[in-house]
């Protein structure tokens, strides 16, 4: 049994912080959470004192590229160096997000089930992951992975990352179907392009048509796998929203047609903005992707603003991978930036964000039942979120109650 005392809890419900919180964890789960002291603990319980900071539910990250290095073609292919090089960069990433207090991270492409199973076993330390390996999409669009000169010749093609190009409307349940044989928790799929993709395939320019789409999804939820998908804006956008995916990455352009986002609420569709990768694509060497990346921003605001004014659930996703890896945490801070408060901001990194996973009742929030997946912040994140990209103040991380990092003072011999 771990006892955490004293500490201020934001639960990732969205209520508001509350002083001289005790944590009670028990065989890997949360037991109690109290407000009122207490001390008639079990002799062999470990009271771990966080007076001063700030309990939070684990972070969750729901659109990440764990294995991606570089936006570059040889890094995009893996080509660049040896698989097993590439292997052991990735396990490094998925040790030092969970070290900043991301218990859990849903990757958007690029990483196979087989990490998932090594932090499973223990080999390696990483949060729980929610995996999709790959994007599928039509001939053409962003999954289709061929160079600007149009050659696909040098793509090792790995059967745990399974080709997602579907042919036409036949093409789409095999594929479906083979993505989850190669392990997918999640279906991810693209209907548009994107800010980095080719010129010619904008964040307005469709894929795949709304039959298409609606076999896909058919067939995803058939296997009780949830689609996310890739889309900015203009028909691609409509057709998601309209065959019923269950969530929209990236949006940008949901602002120009607002009955969209009542569909959204309506019919719970997640809006996980990512706007910390289009920060980076601003800065991108190629003129057209930085084109686009300014184009859309007013815009991406104004869909968040759309968005919570309709009662679309939010969720946090950094996008990273094509730009390393920041500390996840930046897009809390975009979040915020973009118009929502800090302890909305928090929620759609936790509570929503779990939800936005289909997770919810094991973790997302500091409840009776829940998994033991918390982490405890030196000082107050709603008067300041940035402090949650700082390693110095993520002060201890816990992942179904072990602790994963700890770097707390040691307590008093009692
Ligand atoms: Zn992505």
């Amino acid at each position: 049994m771990k006892v955490l005392r004293g500490g201020t809890l934001i639960d990732g419900t969205g209520a508001g912080p509350r002083a001289g919180a005790t944590v009670v964890i028990r065989d890997g789960r949360i037991e109690a959470v109290a407000t009122r002291p207490a001390a008639d603990w079990p002799h062999d319980a470990e009271i771990i004192d966080v007076s001063g900071m700030t309990i939070l539910p684990g972070l969750i990250d729901c659109h990440d590229h764990m294995a991606m290095h570089g936006y570059d073609l040889a890094r995009r292919w893996g080509i660049d160096e040896p698989e097993s090089t590439r292997t052991l960069r990735t396990a490094k990433v998925l040790e030092q997000t969970l070290a900043m207090g991301y218990t859990a991270v849903r990757d958007a492409a690029g990483l196979d089930a087989g990490f998932k199973r090594a932090i499973d076993e223990g080999l390696i330390a990483g949060p729980r992951l929610v995996v999709s390996l790959c994007i599928i999409s039509p001939i053409g669009g962003i999954g289709d992975r061929v160079s600007p000169s149009g050659f696909s010749c040098c793509v090792p093609q790995d059967p745990l990352l399974p080709d997602g190009v579907v042919n036409g409307l036949a093409d789409v349940r095999p594929v479906v179907r083979r993505v989850v044989r190669a392990g997918a928790d999640v279906i991810k799929c693209a209907t548009t392009g994107g800010a980095s993709s080719r010129p010619e395939h904008g964040p307005r320019d469709g894929a795949f048509n709304l039959d298409e789409m609606e076999a896909l999804i058919e067939e995803a939820h058939a296997l009780d796998r949830r689609v996310m998908c890739h889309a900015l804006g203009g028909r691609g956008l409509r057709i998601a929203i309209e065959a019923g995916v269950d969530s929209i990455e990236h949006g940008c352009y949901l602002d120009e047609e607002p009955e969209l986002l009542d569909a959204m609420a309506e019919r719970g569709i997640f809006f996980v903005p990512t706007f910390a990768v289009y920060d980076f694509h601003r800065k991108s060497p190629l003129p057209y992707i930085r084109e686009r990346a300014h184009h859309l921003q007013e815009h991406h605001f104004e869909s968040l603003r759309r968005a919570l004014a309709a009662g679309v659930k939010i969720a946090a996703g950094t996008d990273a991978g094509g730009h390393g890896h920041p500390k996840n945490a930046i897009e809390i801070e975009c979040l915020v930036k973009a118009g929502m408060s800090p302890l909305q901001a928090l929620q759609a990194a936790t509570g929503w964000a779990a939800e936005c996973l289909g997770r919810e009742r094991d973790f997302g929030t500091v409840e009776k039942g829940k998994l033991a997946d918390l982490v405890v912040v030196d000082g107050d994140p709603l008067a300041d979120v940035t402090i949650l990209q700082n390693p110095d103040r993520i002060a201890l991380v816990l992942k179904g109650g072990e602790i994963a990092v700890k770097r707390l003072p040691s307590p008093e011999p009692r």
